[in-house]
C-alpha cells in the first residue's frame, strides 16, 4: 500500500512540474527595486504569490524602517539615551543577529552606524564635507556594544543620546529571506526574490535547470564575470558605484567605516554567496569596510560563504572556492 502511494505521488509531482511556469514582477519596495519571480501552475496563481511576497516585504519595511516615524525602529531611535522600548520578537531577533555579525566582523558591520547618516547623505542634499568635529561626534555615538537588549522583557535600549540604528545594510536581505520562506511554506516550489541585487533563490526553473545569476563586473557593466548556477542560496552585491557623493574630485560611497566615520575606500564592489541573503547582505557591507585582505581572510574562515571583491584599481580577488574567468 505504501509503495503504491509513493509511486502515485511521484507521478503526480512530475505532472505538476511539467505544467509550471515562471511569473515575474518588478516593483518598488523599501525604497528599492524588487524583482520577484515565482514558479506556479498558472500565471494567476503566480501573481497571487507575488502579492503575498509584496505584502510580507511591506510588513517588514513597516517594522524596520528608520525613516518611517511610526515604525518600532524609529521608536527605539527616538528613545536613545532615554528609555528601553518594547518591540516585537522579530525585531529584537534581527537586532540580536545584527550584533552577532558586528562581533564577527570586528564592528565593520554595525547597525548603530546610523548616527552617521545624519552627516553623510546620499540623496543629493549634501553640499560640503562634514567637519572633523561632526565626524568625531558621530563616531562617538556609534557602537553596537551600546545597544542593550533585554530578551526577557523584550526591550531595546540605545544607551546614548543621539544614537541611532538602521538596517540599510541587512534589511533588504532579510526581506528577501522572509518572502522566500513564506512562499516556501505556502508550497511554492521555486522562485527568486531579488531585492536590488540581494538575491535569494530556491528550487529550479520550470524546465528543471538551476537558476542562473550573472555577476557583473563593475569596471565594465556590459561584461559579466560569468553566469553561475545558484542552488538554494543567496548572492548579494554591494557597490559604491550607485550611491555616492563627490568633493574635490574624491568619491565618497555610502558604506561608512563606523570606527573612522568616513566612507570606506579601496573597494568598489563586493559579491557574497551564502545560504541566506541576510547574512550575505551584512557581510558584503562588512567586507567593504574591512578591506580586501582582512575581508577575504574573514570570509575564508566562514563555512558556506564565498566572495568576489573588485578593488579600486579594478583588480579582482576571490575567496578559496571560487574561480572566475576574467575577460
Ligand atoms: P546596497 O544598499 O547597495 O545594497 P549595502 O547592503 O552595502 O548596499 O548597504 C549600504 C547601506 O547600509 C548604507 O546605505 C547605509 O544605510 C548602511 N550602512 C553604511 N555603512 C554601514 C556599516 N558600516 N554597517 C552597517 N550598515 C551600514
Ligand atoms: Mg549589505
Amino acid at each position: 500500500m505504501k509503495a503504491f502511494v509513493f509511486i502515485f505521488l511521484l507521478v503526480g509531482l512530475s505532472f505538476v512540474s511539467q505544467a509550471q511556469l515562471a511569473t515575474y514582477r518588478t516593483t518598488l519596495l523599501m525604497g528599492s527595486r524588487f524583482d520577484l519571480t515565482v514558479v506556479a501552475a498558472t500565471e494567476a496563481e503566480g501573481n497571487a504569490y507575488i502579492d503575498t511576497a509584496m505584502a510580507e516585504i511591506t510588513r517588514i519595511e513597516k517594522l524596520i524602517s528608520d525613516w518611517d516615524p511610526t515604525s518600532q525602529t524609529s521608536g527605539i531611535n527616538r528613545n536613545a539615551g532615554i528609555r528601553p522600548v518594547k518591540v516585537d520578537k522579530e525585531l529584537i531577533d534581527l537586532i540580536q543577529r545584527s550584533i552577532a555579525i558586528s562581533k564577527l566582523t570586528d564592528g565593520a558591520f554595525d547597525i548603530s552606524y546610523a548616527s552617521m547618516d545624519k552627516i553623510w547623505k546620499f540623496d543629493g542634499s549634501m553640499t560640503a564635507m562634514p567637519s572633523p568635529e561632526e565626524i568625531q561626534a558621530s563616531v562617538e555615538r556609534a557602537g553596537y556594544e551600546k545597544i542593550i537588549l533585554d530578551l526577557d522583557s523584550q526591550t531595546v535600549f540605545l544607551s546614548e543620546k543621539g544614537m541611532k540604528i538602521g538596517f540599510g545594510a541587512i534589511g533588504k536581505g532579510y526581506a528577501a529571506d522572509k518572502a522566500k520562506q513564506l512562499l516556501m511554506e505556502k508550497g511554492v516550489v521555486a522562485g527568486i526574490m531579488n531585492a536590488s541585487g540581494d538575491m535569494n533563490t530556491w528550487g529550479k526553473q520550470p524546465d528543471g535547470t538551476d537558476w542562473m545569476v550573472a555577476i557583473t563586473n563593475p569596471m565594465n557593466k556590459d561584461n559579466a564575470f560569468g553566469i553561475l548556477p545558484l542552488k538554494q542560496g543567496a548572492v548579494v552585491t554591494s557597490g559604491d558605484y550607485e550611491k555616492f557623493v563627490e568633493f574635490n574630485g574624491v568619491r565618497y560611497g555610502h558604506i561608512i567605516n563606523p570606527k573612522t566615520g568616513y566612507p570606506a575606500t579601496g573597494i568598489i564592489s563586493v559579491t557574497i554567496f551564502a545560504v541566506s541573503a541576510e547574512l550575505a547582505d551584512a557581510l558584503a557591507t562588512a567586507v567593504f569596510v574591512l578591506g580586501t585582505e582582512v575581508g577575504l581572510d574573514r570570509i575564508n574562515q566562514l563555512p558556506d560563504v564565498e566572495c568576489i571583491i573588485v578593488d579600486a584599481q579594478g583588480k579582482i580577488y576571490t575567496s578559496k572556492h571560487i574561480t572566475i574567468n576574467e575577460k
